[in-house]
C-alpha cells in the first residue's frame, strides 16, 4: 500500500486551486491594520473612547474570523454586534438585499465600524451605509479584509482594507466560504473554476 507522505491536514481539499494569502500574511496585515484603527480612534476620540467605545459591526457570517482576531489586536475598548442580510434573486447581483439579523442596540451618536470579509459587487456594503445612516451614529467607518475589485458596481469608500484583489476568482477560507464550506481553512484561497460549476 501506497502512503502519501502529506497527512490530511497538509493537503489542499479537492476543490482548491491554490493559495492566495498564507496564514502569516493574513495575521501581519490584520496586526497592522489593528494598529491602525486603534490610532485612528485615539486620535478621533481621545479619552471619550471610555464612555463612548466604537461599536464593531460583523455582517455574519464571513467575517466573524476576521472581526476576533482584528479586535484582539486593538488594545482600546470595543462592543461588539453583528447585522446579517440576505440576497433574494436569481444571482447576487439581480438579487434585493434584505436584512435577517439587525443590531441588538440603538446606535444614534454612535462611532460605527463594520467588518465585512470581502466586497465585491458593493452592493452590500452601499445597502448598509444607507441602512446605518438612517439611524444617525456619530460616525460610520467600513473595514473589508479583502477588496475585490474586477466587478464593483457601486463606489465604496473603505475607510480600511487588508488585501486588494484585481482578479476575478472565488475565494474562500478565512470566513470565507462556499456553499458554507471552507470557513475555517486559515488562509485565504482560490477555488477551482469547475468546483463554481457543478
Ligand atoms: P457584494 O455585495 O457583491 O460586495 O458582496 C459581498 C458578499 O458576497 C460578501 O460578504 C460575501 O458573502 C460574498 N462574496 C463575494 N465574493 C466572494 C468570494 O470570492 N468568496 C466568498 N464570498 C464572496
Amino acid at each position: 500500500m501506497k502512503i502519501s507522505k502529506m497527512t490530511l491536514s497538509q493537503q489542499l481539499p479537492e476543490e482548491i486551486e491554490t493559495i492566495l494569502i498564507s496564514q502569516k500574511e493574513i495575521q501581519s496585515r490584520v496586526r497592522d491594520l489593528g494598529t491602525q484603527i486603534t490610532r485612528d480612534y485615539e486620535k478621533l476620540l481621545g479619552k471619550t473612547l471610555i464612555k463612548n467605545p466604537p461599536i464593531t459591526i460583523g455582517l455574519l457570517r464571513g467575517a466573524v474570523t476576521f472581526l476576533a482576531d482584528l479586535t484582539r489586536t486593538m488594545p482600546i475598548p470595543v462592543e461588539y454586534d453583528f447585522m446579517q442580510l440576505a440576497s433574494y434573486g436569481q444571482s447576487h447581483e439581480a438579487g434585493q438585499l434584505a436584512l435577517v439579523h439587525d443590531l441588538t442596540r440603538a446606535v444614534a451618536q454612535r462611532h460605527l465600524l463594520v467588518i465585512e470579509d470581502i466586497v465585491d459587487t458593493g452592493q452590500t456594503l452601499g445597502f448598509l451605509q444607507e441602512e446605518l445612516l438612517r439611524r444617525h451614529p456619530a460616525s460610520v467607518k467600513f473595514c473589508a479584509l479583502i477588496d475585490k475589485t474586477p466587478r464593483r458596481q457601486r463606489v465604496i469608500n473603505l475607510d480600511y482594507f487588508g488585501f486588494c484583489i484585481e482578479r476575478d476568482a472565488f475565494l474562500v477560507g478565512y470566513g470565507l466560504d462556499y456553499a458554507e464550506r471552507y470557513r475555517n481553512l486559515p488562509y485565504i484561497a482560490c477555488l477551482k473554476p469547475d468546483a463554481l460549476k457543478k
